[in-house]
């Protein structure tokens, strides 16, 4: 049996406990009376994307829900088992965070076969998940299908974002914060070659810098 990762992993946590938990004994201390994250994150499950390295956070800063290709299902309360959505519920109403950032990334295999069309009946559940963007994956191919792929799909990944945000405000719980002024959403996407992060500006609906 291959156990070298597993034990890879175990040496990373007597390092991290001698060292990063030593040093930080007193933010172990106070997280162990609650957390109070100011900022949700969905992110992809990517293992080339990782969101608390990316933004330098650490224990506490940020709430992270990942998913296979980072994506906020449709408001629906139909007693199955919406994971994200659970998350989203518990960020909202329990955490009461100011922001959702929804983080797409570049080269996501999630977007990669939903553009290919691979995963209809090839899957248990992939396929179903990632069917949600199958509107925007048809309107990608019918506006871009004569372009590179590669353009194809950084089109994708940034429409499936602004897609998540679309889906975001069919939550009862999320309209009515961002109404009162409590909740920002946010769309960003990971370039992984270039180390560039944009964010979606809706106005010119485009991304681009992030403005802060
Ligand atoms: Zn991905």
């Amino acid at each position: 049996m291959p156990q070298h990762w597993i034990r890879r992993f175990a040496q990373g946590y007597r390092s991290f406990r001698q060292n990063y938990f030593e040093k930080n004994r007193q933010l172990f201390q106070q997280l162990r009376d609650g957390q109070t994250p100011k900022v949700m994150l969905v992110s992809c499950c990517d293992s080339r994307v990782e969101p608390s390295l990316i933004l330098d956070a650490g224990p506490g800063d940020l709430f992270i829900a990942r998913n296979i290709a980072n994506l906020i299902p449709p408001y629906e309360p139909d007693m199955h088992h919406h994971g994200t959505s659970a998350a989203l519920e518990f960020a909202v109403k329990n955490l009461g965070v100011s922001h959702i950032v929804v983080m797409g990334h570049a080269e996501c295999g999630g977007i990669a076969a939903a553009l290919a069309g691979e995963l209809a009946g090839e899957s248990q559940f992939i396929g179903t998940w990632v069917s949600m963007i199958s509107p925007i994956r048809n309107a990608v191919l019918k506006e871009a299908g004569d372009r590179p792929v590669a353009e194809q799909q950084r089109l994708l990944e940034q429409r499936s974002i602004v897609q998540s945000l679309r889906n975001l405000d069919s939550f009862p719980f999320v309209v009515e914060r961002v109404q009162a002024g409590s909740l920002f959403i946010h769309g960003w996407w990971f370039d992984i070659h270039s180390g560039d992060l944009l964010a979606y500006d809706s106005a010119s609906d485009a991304f681009g810098p992030l403005p802060f």
